[in-house]
């Protein structure tokens, strides 16, 4: 049985970049979890995703011990991503331990989610013990970061500690503050009670429950079961452990520690991350709530069910996707997919085509609005199709965000000139230490989703960093934009966008056709607009692409006069009259082209 007063579970928090990987490496070297010739640097980052981009996006547990002059502790590390779109994945770990490593690059100071995810820690009540990394660097200003975490926690600068995760330096003396500082699990005997906070498929032990052990202790054998509380089934473990940082056999977990269950369930969705296993459940996640919708089709046509069987394993190792199926007769059948934000979009499509082998095109990325009709009934609607399906339209309201800025004081213009192009409200605007400001914008959902983030780094020479939460919902005058080739409605281009919009984006779209539309043997007329799907619409914007020039029968080599003459002839006629409602055979790659980013 295991001391429980001997166990410190913790985790690393950070804004992204600021080492939290690097640092749990030296970890993992000075307790000897992984041996030096195993070793490898953001050893937890362990997807090669996570490797060649240089971010964490799962959270990891690790398993370590540690000795501090006789006595033997356990400690139990969840590393955890920095980006505000995987903010959900930290929240789901600080509900498993009872301290943070609060972690601060010395070169940056404090950034948005450095505020952001110690807000969230302090919702957990955890003790944190507050670091300055990277003081390696000729460029570290660790007075200044000082003196911005000690406005952050109220604490004195002797509670903070300095390290270079690089070099090592300073590091043995946060192991020993994790041991001192950091409060052992509280110890409950039985029943065993344990939370999951985390899942994985394994194709031979089925879903693997990552676990904090609240109570009790549970070791596994023939016929013992445990119950899981919220779907209320029972299920039979085949296997306990702990991360070393791989997955190590035990005979039992207890009361205190971090582990897995290999549950034995084949069924992906037996198994729920947020679950209780036990009696009573043990707290509760806040759903996470998705931002952006965008539809998944399969870039070979065949493949939509190995997609939707792809993203049912997926959700378990990331319960935030939730998705819902949706038919187009031209695309096939595609999935609406709901995400976080637009780093967690690119993530999940990487991860589908790397985990999974399977390709996939994105589709209109977009909020989802509020649609109140006549009766006032509301519908929350993200595509162009639901919303025309709603007869009379009373009001349309959209989501509005708070947006946290902290930038160097000299880019205050840029930004301030940057939140406004994107409708942004400014709301506030402080001086923190060290030339820096905290800037708040109300913006809407919509336009911080268009590469906000990408465009902020650039005003601002990649200082600037951002958080967001939701702040409430407004109105917004919606239309859908139409698209129409050889005057004929392709409802696949059709997009919602707010009516001050639909001219810039209907010469948009209508240019970005131009380019990749195949020449045809006649005439085409590329329109976009406003009204009903038969055409009588008011249209914003229009080319028309030339009939195919010249060589139309350059392919056709060999002496076949009569087919040649017939395509001439054609020609001919094409070029006569522009064509009327033709029946334009559209390449699924400029469906793809179009539709996808
Ligand atoms: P994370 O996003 O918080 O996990 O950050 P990483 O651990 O991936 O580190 C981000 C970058 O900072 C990497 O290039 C690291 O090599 C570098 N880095 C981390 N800690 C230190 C440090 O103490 N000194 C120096 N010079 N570089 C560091
Ligand atoms: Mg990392």
């Amino acid at each position: 049985m295991i001391d429980v007063s001997r166990i410190r579970n913790f985790c690393i928090i950070a804004h992204i970049d600021h080492g939290k990987s690097t640092f749990a490496d030296r970890l993992l070297e000075l307790t000897n979890t992984v041996p030096a010739r195993k070793m490898r640097s953001q050893f937890l980052d362990q997807m090669d995703l996570e490797r060649e981009r240089g971010i964490t996006i799962k959270m990891q547990p690790v398993h370590m011990n540690y000795q501090l002059s006789t006595i033997n502790y356990q400690l139990n590390l969840i590393d955890t991503p920095g980006h505000i779109d995987f903010t959900y994945e930290v929240s789901r770990a600080l509900l498993a331990v009872e301290g943070a490593v609060l972690l601060v690059d010395a070169t940056q100071g404090v950034q948005a989610q450095t505020i952001t995810n110690l807000d969230l820690a302090k919702q957990f009540n955890l003790a944190i013990i507050p670091v300055i990394n990277k003081i390696d660097l000729p460029d570290a200003r660790i007075e200044e970061t000082t003196k911005e975490i000690m406005e952050l926690l109220d604490c004195s600068p002797d509670d903070i500690l300095l390290v270079s995760a690089k070099t090592g330096q300073g590091v043995a003396q946060i192991l020993e503050a994790i041991a001192r500082r950091i409060p052992a699990p509280l110890e409950y005997n039985a029943p065993f009670r344990a939370l999951i906070f985390d899942s994985q498929y394994s194709t031979h032990k089925g879903v693997l429950a990552y676990v904090r052990v609240f109570s009790g202790s549970f070791s596994p054998g023939r016929g013992i079961t445990l119950h899981l509380v919220n779907k209320n089934i029972d299920i039979e473990p085949v296997e306990v452990g702990v991360f070393l940082p791989h997955l190590s056999k035990t005979n039992e977990l207890c009361a205190g520690e971090i582990g897995y269950i290999a549950t034995n369930a084949k069924d992906p969705e037996a198994v729920r991350v947020g679950d209780t296993i036990g009696s009573v459940a043990i707290g509760t996640y806040q759903e996470p709530k998705p931002m952006v919708w965008a539809s998944l089709f399969p870039a070979a046509s065949d493949e939509f069910e190995k997609i939707k069987d792809a993203l049912l394993k997926l959700k378990l190792n990331d319960p935030a996707l939730s998705y819902e199926v949706e038919g187009s007769a031209v695309l096939g059948r595609s999935l609406r997919v709901g995400f976080l934000g637009m780093l967690h979009l690119e993530i999940t499509i990487e991860r589908l085509q790397r985990e999974f082998g399977v390709l996939v095109v994105v589709a209109h990325p977009t909020v989802e609005y509020e649609v109140v009709d006549a009766n006032g009934t509301v519908y929350a609607i993200r595509d162009p199709v639901s919303f025309e399906n709603i007869r009379t339209i009373h009001e349309v309201r959209e989501p509005w965000f708070l947006v946290s800025i902290v930038s160097r004081t000299t880019d205050r213009g840029s930004v301030i000139e940057l939140a406004k192009q994107r409708e942004g409200e400014v709301r506030e605007m402080n001086a923190l230490t060290g030339e820096r400001m905290v800037l708040v914008v109300c913006m809407p959902l919509r336009k911080l989703i268009a590469h906000f983030f990408d465009d902020l780094k650039s005003v601002t020479q990649g200082y600037g960093s951002l958080s967001y939460e939701f702040r409430e919902m407004r109105v917004v005058d919606l239309a859908v934009l139409r698209v129409w080739i050889a005057e004929k409605a392709v409802s696949q281009f059709s997009r919602l966008l707010p009516k001050a919009e639909l001219e810039r984006e209907a010469r948009k779209t209508v240019e970005r056709l131009y380019e990749i539309l195949p020449r045809q043997l006649f005439a085409l007329k590329i329109q976009a607009g406003i009204g009903d799907s038969g055409g009588a619409g008011r249209i914003l914007a229009s080319r028309t692409l030339p009939a195919l020039a010249k060589h139309v029968t350059a392919k056709l080599y060999g002496g076949d006069r009569s087919r040649k003459m017939k395509l001439w002839k054609k020609q001919k006629e094409g070029k006569k009259r522009l064509r009327k409602h033709a029946d334009v055979d559209i390449p699924h790659e400029v469906y793809i082209k179009m539709i996808g980013k």
